[in-house]
């Protein structure tokens, strides 16, 4: 769908975005009935529904693409189009909103405000914007003009809230998802001017497509002197990003972060986007939504910032989060201020909770506190038994006819060897099983390539690289498979032999770690706890534990139990005391040893 751009679309480019298109001819009349959606507006006028929307949110008229506008309003509209409207004698009759029959439930749904995410390469100014919206917008209505930073906050925008994700750049966005949270509505991607896109936009680029959802690219830092528009405008265009001067349909705003112009033009073309995803909610529902920060306070206990997403939370919820719960005590807004409810798209710190939910954990409010409690625990059942992403999973499955698709996140210390790689690995697919390539790179493998992973079920390669170690355990707690190679050959064979489902991997026992019991401990009638002290290495939840005594081995068993004071834990570091608890074992005595071992397939 590329095309290449003329040279009459650089020139719009460097008119600015948001212009109407003139057109120099005598306007042409277009006949208009007394009623029509914006979508057939824009197609008589010759022109993109989007634009015809700015033009109406203009005038203070906001209207999705299937709303109907009348005649007069569209004859206003039309002129900047180069037409003159008359009326149709005849007018058709506008077409129900189709979807209004289709489900009962449909009729309850409002619309809701979007929640956006902000991303691109470090640097670039994703927080400088972030404070630029929040002074010019939020600040304007505060007294005092604090607000705290609770993770998200809301701004306006000619009378529309639009809700703001505090913590920039994809890590985050990729974290949520990785845990199933789709959080964002619009990703708003920020390109400086003078730098261009850059690695880290690339990757932003990748982790928004692989979601799915609407880009509005922030061409920040217009007021340098060097700054590079159009320069920016190739580079997103050869980074599959065509915007709308160029013939494509992404919209790209010119800020300046620091001076503030150009800020309200984003906004604007924010809720644009937002009016074409036409998003909606059903406020007087039990509300659910998702987790987007949570710390412990000293005084108020665990406190999770939520963003809901659908219904209306309000001050006594039984309330469930991961697998986390309890009743809300208190819900507090971005502007510091306790609230009694709060409505879709809205983030709120909940008071309340047992334990801290994770980041992107989904919650929901259900009828009693047994139920809460109950699913909580389904939950933490849930996430333990969760599939792995592995060359022996996806050897598997595709052996069991499940699969037909192998996905991969590829890092190499060039990008000549990212690029060969790409190449190679593509010649692979088979008609009956794909290798599709989710992201390449070149450096080592991070957090954020983890995370991507783990969203897209996906193995990660690496060649001539290393993992960060933050990343390793990362991709160890969550399963996530990373394969290091130094020889091309062997990780193409390794990958083919996986695709014709041949591939069987040889696992290696591994020791991880060691710990002494000092104290054992009654939970319930049935089961001992051994309380313990990591001597070197580390304890993890999915590991298992010989028992050693003077020695001998007296036990060898899965691990069931994991506590760090009362907190389940995924993992204890050397120095650190926890509580153990073993399946099948219950006669732990002072001094044993534990061996913390597990199977692993070996790398090769
Ligand atoms: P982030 O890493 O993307 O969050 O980038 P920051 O917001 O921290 O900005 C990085 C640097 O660029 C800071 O020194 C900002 O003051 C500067 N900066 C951000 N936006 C602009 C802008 O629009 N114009 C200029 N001249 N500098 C900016």
């Amino acid at each position: 769908m590329q095309k290449n751009p003329s040279k009459e679309a650089e020139k719009d480019a460097t008119a600015g975005q948001s212009k109407p298109r003139q057109r120099a001819a005598a306007p042409k009349v277009v006949r208009i009935p007394s009623a029509i959606t914006v979508a057939q507006l824009a197609e008589l006028l010759d022109a993109s529904a989007i634009d015809v929307m700015k033009h109406l949110m203009r005038a203070g008229i906001m209207a999705n693409i299937n709303q109907a506008i009348d005649f007069e309003t569209a004859s206003a509209v039309a002129p900047l189009f180069g037409y003159r409207a008359a009326p149709l004698e005849k007018a058709p009759k506008v077409p129900k909103n189709a979807e209004d029959d289709e489900e009962e439930n449909k009729a309850l749904l409002k619309t809701r405000p979007p929640i956006v995410t902000i991303l691109g390469h470090v640097d670039h100014g994703k927080t400088t914007l972030l404070d630029a919206i929040r002074k010019t917008k939020v600040a304007e209505h505060e007294a005092g003009g604090i607000t705290q930073r609770i993770g998200a906050y809301q701004t306006e925008y000619n009378d529309n809230i639009i809700s703001f994700l505090d913590t920039p750049g994809h890590e985050a966005f990729t974290a949520m998802r990785a845990r199933g949270a789709e959080a964002t509505d619009v990703a708003v991607l920020v390109v400086a001017a003078d730098d261009g896109v850059m690695p880290q936009t690339v990757e932003a680029i990748n982790h928004v497509k692989e979601a799915n959802v609407p880009i509005v690219v922030a061409i920040n830092k217009t007021d340098l002197p060097d700054a590079d528009i159009e320069r920016v405008h190739r580079q997103l265009s050869e980074n599959g990003l065509l915007i709308e001067a160029w013939g494509g349909d992404v919209i790209a705003v010119s800020v300046s972060a620091k001076t503030g112009e150009g800020v309200d033009d984003l906004l604007e073309n924010i809720l644009v986007v937002a009016e074409v995803a036409d998003l909606k909610a059903n406020p007087d529902r039990a509300a659910k939504g998702v987790v987007i920060e949570a710390s412990l306070d000293k005084s108020r206990g665990p406190v999770a910032t939520v963003l809901v997403k659908t219904g209306t939370l309000h001050v006594g919820d039984y309330l469930l989060a991961g697998s986390t719960w309890g009743r809300v005590k208190a819900l507090i807004d971005y502007r510091g201020q306790r609230i009694r409810m709060a409505t879709p798209s809205m983030p709120a710190e909940v008071l309340g909770l047992n334990q801290l939910p994770s980041a992107g954990d989904s919650f929901q409010v259900v009828p009693s506190d047994k139920e809460a409690r109950t699913l909580a625990e389904e939950s933490q059942r849930q996430r333990e038994s969760r599939q792995k992403v592995s060359l022996n999973e996806v050897f598997n499955r595709i052996r069991a006819g499940e699969s037909k698709e192998l996905n991969l996140v590829i890092k190499a210390d060039t990008q000549g060897s990212v690029e060969a790689l790409r190449d190679s690995l593509s010649r692979l697919s088979t008609d009956e099983t794909q290798v599709r390539i989710i992201h390449t790179g070149s450096g080592s493998i991070s957090d954020s390539d983890v995370f991507l992973a783990v969203a897209s079920n996906a193995i990660i390669l690496g060649f001539n690289i290393s993992i960060e170690s933050g990343a390793k355990r990362l991709a160890e707690a969550d399963g996530v498979e990373v394969r290091l190679y130094s020889l091309i050959y062997h990780l193409l064979e390794d990958i083919a032999n996986a695709l014709q489902g041949l591939v069987e991997p040889t696992m290696k026992d591994m020791v991880e770690g060691h710990a002494t019991v000092r104290a054992i401990f009654s939970r319930g009638r049935q089961t001992k706890i051994a309380g313990v002290y990591v001597t070197d290495g580390r304890v993890l939840r999915n590991a298992s534990a010989r028992v050693l005594r003077d020695g001998q081995v007296v036990y060898d068993g899965q691990i069931t139990s994991l506590r760090h004071f009362k907190d389940d834990v995924r993992e204890i570091a050397t120095g650190l005391e926890c509580g153990i608890g073993l399946a099948g074992f219950n006669d732990f005595q002072e001094d044993d040893v534990l061996e913390i071992h597990r199977l692993q397939e070996a790398q090769s």
